[in-house]
Parts: structure tokens; sequence; C-alpha cells
């Protein structure tokens, strides 16, 4: 009898069964074909969970989810100034290490993510020459060891969550027995895709002697519904810190109203907003772009409008910077 096949986890079979046909999310969310235009045929493909479509408005072509993951001919336009590395950290990264800041490093885990955003600096990042996952992460902590004065490693991708809780749970283990103090895990899965804080993963977190933040990535507080606010409730129990960025998206969250209801959303969730990023000039995301006068004007009616500690902070990634900009 042939053996059967071990059942996926719900979390991989959800990212598995994604939607990547335009043609079958405009029918899914009830829009006719051309509603958008024709949708742009790139090397960085449609994806996105049947879970995230759930939770987009039916007939709205304008759907602030919608936009983060729908392929848009303007992303064919070539525009001065977006390039494929827009912070220029493609040269910087050695065995899926990259060292940008002081005292800490920034491990590629994993070259997959559960959703395609289209505005994404990393869109055309080379995954496949630098994955820290090869050789049991041998040759990424070997690079680690060289540097004396870092104690936080920051888990980046792609999303570092498309990794097993075993493959997880093996590199918490490794940097462990390092003088690393601290864990930061980058990621955008329990939002799209809440099904990945599972057992297995809360094991692992609490397992670990580091100090482990969690940095989610949500643009706007439609993303939160409620399985989303029961995962991260799950989620904050072992962590040091639950943080939340954003990248500020012309079409999307480039209003007060909007960035306000998502700072009290995520507040409700239990996350603290950190970051509101510009964007990234990355080639193909150049109609994302809200400029910088607009941006500063959106946090300061944001200020008005709620406590300090909801209020993101504006920042700008410049090249070859030590840490990232202060927009003020
Ligand atoms: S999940 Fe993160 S790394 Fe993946 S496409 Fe979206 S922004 Fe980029």
């Amino acid at each position: 009898m042939a053996p059967t096949a071990l059942a996926l986890p719900s979390w991989q079979a959800a990212v598995r069964n994604g939607v990547r046909d335009p043609a079958e999310l405009l029918r899914l969310l009830e829009l006719a074909p051309d509603a958008l235009g024709p949708a742009a045929v790139t090397a960085f493909p449609l994806l996105v969970p049947r879970g995230f479509v759930a939770r987009m408005r039916r007939g709205d072509p304008n759907d602030p989810l919608l936009r983060q993951v729908w392929p848009l001919a303007a992303e064919l336009e070539r525009v001065p100034g977006y390039t494929a590395d827009p912070v220029r950290e493609q040269g910087l990264a050695t065995q899926g290490l990259v060292r940008k800041y002081h005292g800490r490093a920034l491990l590629i885990a994993s070259g997959a993510c559960p959703v395609h955003c289209r505005y994404c600096f990393r869109r055309e990042f080379p995954y496949s020459a630098q994955l820290a996952a090869r050789n049991d992460w041998e040759p990424a902590l070997a690079e680690l060891a060289k540097l004396d004065e870092v104690r936080e490693v920051i888990l980046s991708g792609g999303d570092p969550l498309s990794l097993s809780n075993r493959r997880l749970g093996e590199l918490l283990a490794r940097l462990a027995d390092t003088s690393i103090e601290t864990v930061r895990i980058h990621t955008r899965y329990p939002i799209v895709v809440p099904e990945r804080v599972d057992e297995g993963l809360l094991l692992e977190l609490r397992a670990s002697r580091l100090r482990t933040v969690v940095v989610l990535h949500t643009n706007h507080a439609n993303e939160l519904d409620a399985a989303v606010a029961s995962a991260l409730a799950a989620l904050r129990a072992p962590l040091t810190a639950l943080l939340n960025q954003s990248v500020l998206l012309r079409g999307v969250n480039d209003s007060a109203d909007a960035l306000a209801a998502l700072s009290e959303r995520l507040f409700a969730c239990g996350v603290l907003p950190y970051y509101l990023h510009l964007l990234d000039p990355v080639a193909g995301a150049a109609h994302f772009d809200v400029a910088e006068d607009e941006a500063k004007r959106l946090v300061g009616e944001l200020r008005a409008r709620l406590p300090g500690y909801l209020v993101p902070r504006l920042v700008r990634e410049t090249p070859g910077q030590l840490s990232k900009t202060v927009v003020d």
C-alpha cells in the first residue's frame, strides 16, 4: 500500500492554496475582469492567501487590502530613481547575514512569503544566493561569530515564519548558544495567515532563553479581524514585545483617519505601532509613493489625535546609514 502523505499544517496549506491567478481574485471579489486594467506579469507574481482575500470588500476596486497585492500595469513603467535594490543592501549580504546597523545583524532566514506585497523593497532580492538556512545555518553563524559587538539578531526574509517550527526552533537554539541576547522576528504571517500562530510555534518561543521581539507588518485596520486578534493575543504571551511597522502607501493608508484607525486597532490587539516607513523606491512601486511633506503632515495630525504611544515614528531607510533616519 502506498504511504499516506502527511497532512500539511493548516498555515502551510493556506499558503499553498493561496490565490495566484489575477482573474480568480477578481471573480472572488465580484469585480469585472477589467476593473483594475490588465495585470502586470512580472517575476514577482500575485500571491494572496484566501483568508486575507476574505477581508477585502466585495465590488470595491479601491479596497486597501486589494491594492497591496494587485499587480497594476503601472508596475511595468520605468520611473527614474526606482531600482531593484533601493536600500543598497544586496552587496552587504554574506552567507545570508546582512550587517547594516551597529550592534545588530540581520539574518535572511527564508526567501518565502505568505503574500506578495507589491511595494516590497526586497521583491528583487537574490534569495537563492543569500539564504542563511544553508547547511544547518553554519555559514551564517560563522559570520555572526566574527561580529563581536552584535547582541541582537533580526530574523528577516522573505518571512522568517515561513520556516517550520522545527527549523525555527533549531535556529533559536543555535542563537541561544551564542552571546546574542535578543532575537527580533520581522513577520507578516500572523496578519495574513493567523493559523501560523500554532501551538508548536508558541512552544518554540516559550522554550528560548532569548528576549524575543516580534515586529509585525500591518498597513490597514481592516487587516486585523477577529481571527488575527486572537492569534496576536496568543503570540503576545511568550514575547518581550509585540510591535508593528507599516509602510505609508498611496491608496492604502494615506490619510490621518486610516492611520489613526490602524493605530487604535493595533492597540486593541495588544500591539504598539513602531515605525511608519516612507516607501523605499523599489522598481515597480512608484505608484504607492507619498511625498515626505505629506507624510509629515499626516503624522502631525496623528500626534494631535492620539496618545504618543500610538504614533509610529516616521522613518526613511537611507542607504549606507547605520540606522533608519527619523523624519521629523
Ligand atoms: S511579506 Fe514582507 S518580505 Fe514578503 S513580500 Fe511582503 S513585505 Fe516583502
